[in-house]
């Protein structure tokens, strides 16, 4: 039924366009969107046909970039999928300082034509990531520090449909309230059919980073906490730890320490992360790499498919005592069957200046906060769903619990799905709360952290 109808769609399409009934891969299979029809959309005149035609015909629809989007779904029938992967172009303004990112590309595809172009632009950290689906909520990675801010920062201008079917031009001078909106909530509001971001010309000999891993026994934990939480960052590092396996056939679960230093040389690296090295890691993989490597070692991580429930806390500070806690709950959960792939991640991003000035230019919230933590628990076999979801509960608390707040200032792309909005959103939600009432009164969109 809701195919033929669909049939009817195909003739208002671009060429190449299609409409199927084959599922998209993605991320993780849990609690994902329940997708009947499948438009393939080339063009964004084909997004905002799909989108009228949806309202028109009371059908739910949901855009899709990477597909990695983690957070739980609502579980609507028949909804309709708008596919926007091959809306995956990337073209530099002439000057290099601007480029202009399609609604479906992802990081690799935007590092790869950036690299070519001799620029620098700020996308996620993984090469399978929607650049698009990533920035719109706020959108850390490796460059913030060259950028000078965050994702939602490096915007200049997004042309995206809204739930009127319209496509708009949105930036600070043409509807700057949706463009405060849609920086921090986006999926909210529109689907984005590209956006205009910051990029940095830079010479190929200068599109380098000291990057790699170190990797500790878990004896070493404590002090690896202690050392993270003390160690300030300069804009131009990243510092992420994880607990993960060692790898087969035992998976024994080890403490990995990844470090990233833009234009850092093996001495200058060490120096910037000496408490790190200090410590003595069993292995030590640090090296030199170009722009286009910095992410292989993270492919594993954006593979698609198997389940993989995530929960999240933003925090203040790091106590050893609650991540020896978590360590111990993580053990018990990533030794069950299949299970073994399961990982806690802690990510240190540079605290950028001006954080608190730019908090009224968009919606993202929680830009104080200098932690992201999270529980992945990632496994094949469904039976392990309660499990994974009460081991997520309980580190989830013991972080909050450890950051001494009421609430864990969730980022909206790491977050579960279960989450309070004035989690998600902070202080932004009660002028969200307005704006959507102006752009999207009849809640169309509606299955990403719905804001009501
Ligand atoms: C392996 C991995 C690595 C990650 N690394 C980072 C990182 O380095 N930095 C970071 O900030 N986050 C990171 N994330 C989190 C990531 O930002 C979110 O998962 C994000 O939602 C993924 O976007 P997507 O397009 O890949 O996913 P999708 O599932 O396709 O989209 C997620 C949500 O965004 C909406 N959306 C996507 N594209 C558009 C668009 N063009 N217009 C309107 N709405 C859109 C979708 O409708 C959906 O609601 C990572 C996630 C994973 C799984």
């Amino acid at each position: 039924m809701v195919v033929e109808l669909f049939e009817s769609l195909l003739p208002k399409l671009s060429r190449g366009a299609t409409i199927t009934t084959d599922p998209l891969s993605r991320w993780s299979t849990y609690k994902a969107p329940n997708a009947a029809v499948t438009v393939n959309v080339t063009s964004e005149l084909d997004v905002a046909t799909t989108v009228r035609f949806c309202n028109e015909h009371g059908f739910t629809f949901l855009a899709q970039n990477g597909g990695s989007g983690w957070a739980t779904f609502p579980g609507t029938k028949d909804l309709v999928i708008i596919n926007l992967s091959n809306l995956n172009s990337v073209v530099l303004a002439a000057d290099k300082t601007t480029a202009v990112i399609g609604g479906g590309a992802r990081v690799y595809e935007t590092i790869t034509a950036a690299d070519s172009a001799d620029v620098l632009v700020l996308t996620g950290n993984c090469n399978g990531v929607g650049v698009l689906g990533a920035l719109l909520g706020g959108g850390y990675g490796n460059l913030m520090g060259k950028i000078g801010g965050m994702g939602v920062d490096s915007i200049l201008e997004l042309r995206a449909v809204t739930a009127d079917g319209a496509m708009r031009t949105i930036n600070a001078s043409q509807e700057p309230d949706l463009f405060w909106a849609m920086r921090g909530a986006g999926p909210n509001f529109g689907v984005v059919t590209s956006a205009t971001v910051k990029a940095c010309p830079t010479q190929k000999d200068k599109r380098i980073a000291w990057s790699g891993a170190l990797i500790y026994t878990e004896d070493k934990l404590e002090q690896v906490v202690e050392a993270i939480q003390n160690i300030e960052l300069i804009p131009h590092a990243v510092c992420f730890m994880y607990y993960g396996s060692s790898g087969p056939s035992n998976h024994v679960p080890v403490i990995i320490v990844t470090l990233w230093l833009f234009q850092g040389t093996p001495e200058s690296g060490k120096a910037s992360f000496k408490p790190l090295f200090d410590i003595g890691p069993v292995m030590d993989t640090t090296s030199i790499l170009p722009y286009t490597e910095w992410n292989t070692s993270a492919n594993p991580f954006c593979t698609h498919a198997e389940r993989k429930p995530v929960f999240t806390a933003g925090l203040d500070k790091l106590d050893p005592k609650a991540w020896r806690e978590v360590w111990n709950k993580y053990v018990e959960f990533q030794k069950l069957p299949t299970a073994h792939a399961s990982a806690v991640l802690l990510e240190a991003y540079p605290n950028i200046e001006l954080d608190a000035a730019r908090t009224p230019l968009a919606s993202f919230p929680h830009r104080a906060v200098r932690f992201q933590a999270a529980i992945l628990t990632w496994y094949t076999d469904e039976q392990l769903d309660k499990a994974a979801v009460k081991c997520g509960k309980e580190i989830r608390e013991v972080w909050r619990k450890s950051n001494g707040r009421d609430f864990n200032a969730s980022y909206v792309n790491f977050a579960h799905g279960d989450e309070p909005l004035e989690e998600i959103y902070g202080d932004s939600l009660p002028r969200l709360r307005e704006l959507k009432r102006k752009w999207d009164p009849e809640d169309r969109f509606n299955q990403w952290f719905n804001i009501q």
